[in-house]
């Protein structure tokens, strides 16, 4: 009987202004932490933290993020949390300055606290990290061992920042359920272990990610461009985070996020957060495993209404050639892409014709699923 697997964070606490009781949560993991910081609160979020660590007994050591989690960076921080004895690593910012915390506490055996201040990765709750070249160029995902203790998510915070990052978030979070399925129908491992199938448990946390988004998250998308903290955007906080988070882990990603790589070999997706350009892929990946029509028009809708791209052009891609789309293509093909759990047959051609059919797909229906030409 092939065995199943389920992790996650120890704890995942949400509300608008947690952040002041990070030394509650980090005490209990022993009394010395190292704190990787974002250099944009530096001088803002920093005196305030290191006051409510103090007053927990904890003494922490502040590092300003550079700005890409490269062998460099975590370099610099494992020397700063070895010097510093640090029991436990914090993180406080994007999916970068997080992934070199948890990073950073496996190679010193220290517990691991993150605390996004943006909502549009799934980096918080996971045990993976990502590497990239001191240029951004990525590297590759190391293994953590353990998912962080506390995961400590301050809506508040969140919801100050431009609204265009939750949307991103919310591009990722939709290709969460449809490549937990791409994974369950092919009966792929999911990133738990080396050999762990996916759980009930992991699965229903990938479709509630979708279902959240679905209700919640135009309601969401307008209110946080006016910084207003709803219910619906508490919601999509914790769908960006936690149950997308949850939802790609316990299950795996698929064609979604390997056309999201093949595409960056193209030099104008560089201008776009991850979470867009993987909004496009989930209209890839739909065409791609064939999927039923009412699915793709509910996906493109919710795409435009949120504000990210759901064309070639949208991605700075409307005179993309022939041969770009078949390098593309090849580039899905490689064997370290994550592409390959879609249970269909696959070929650089059949990737890069998907691509192509999305994209005037996505041009030529309305979002009611129309003809454009019909009205
Ligand atoms: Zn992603």
């Amino acid at each position: 009987m092939t065995q199943r697997g389920y992790g996650g964070p120890l704890r995942y606490v949400q509300g608008p202004g947690v952040a002041s009781d990070l030394g509650c949560y980090v005490a209990p993991l022993g009394d010395r932490a190292l704190v990787v910081i974002d250099g944009f609160f530096w001088d803002t979020l920093r005196p305030e933290l290191q006051s409510a660590l103090a007053g927990a007994g904890v003494a922490a050591e502040f590092v300003r993020f550079g700005g890409e989690s490269s062998d460099a960076e975590i370099e610099r921080c494992v020397a700063a949390g070895r010097e510093a004895g640090a029991t436990s690593v914090v993180g406080i910012g994007g999916g970068k300055a997080l992934d070199t915390a948890k990073i950073t506490a496996f190679h010193i055996g220290a517990r691991i606290v993150t605390m996004p201040t943006i909502a549009s990765t799934d980096s918080p709750t996971s045990s993976l990290g990502v590497i990239y070249s001191p240029q951004g160029v990525y590297d590759r995902v190391v293994r953590c061992g353990r998912n962080p203790d506390v995961v400590l998510v301050d809506s508040e915070l969140i919801v100050k920042a431009p609204a265009r990052f939750l949307a991103a978030g919310m591009g990722d979070a939709l290709s969460t359920f449809y490549e937990a399925r791409s994974n369950v129908e092919s009966r792929s491992k999911n990133y738990i272990g080396d050999s762990y199938a996916t759980t009930v448990g992991g699965y229903q946390i990938a479709r509630a990610c979708h279902d959240t988004l679905m209700r919640d998250g135009r309601a969401a998308y307008v209110a946080a461009r006016d910084e207003r903290l709803t219910t619906a955007v508490e919601n999509i906080i914790e769908a960006n985070t936690l149950l997308s988070g949850l939802g790609f882990e316990n299950c795996g990603v698929s064609g979604a996020h390997g056309i999201h790589d093949a595409l960056t070999v193209l030099e104008p997706t560089h201008h776009f957060l991850h979470g867009e350009k993987v909004a496009f892929g989930v209209l890839c990946l739909l065409v791609l495993e064939n999927r039923p029509q009412a699915e793709f028009a509910e996906a493109l809708s919710f795409c435009r209404d949120i504000g990210l791209p759901t064309t070639l052009a949208d991605l700075g891609l409307g005179d993309v050639t022939a041969a770009e789309m078949a390098r593309v293509g090849e580039a899905a093909m490689m064997p370290t892409n994550v592409i390959h759990s879609v249970p269909v047959t696959l070929s650089a051609r059949a990737i890069a014709d998907a691509i192509w059919t999305a994209s005037a797909l996505a041009s030529s229906v309305d979002s009611l699923g129309r003809p454009a030409s019909s009205h």
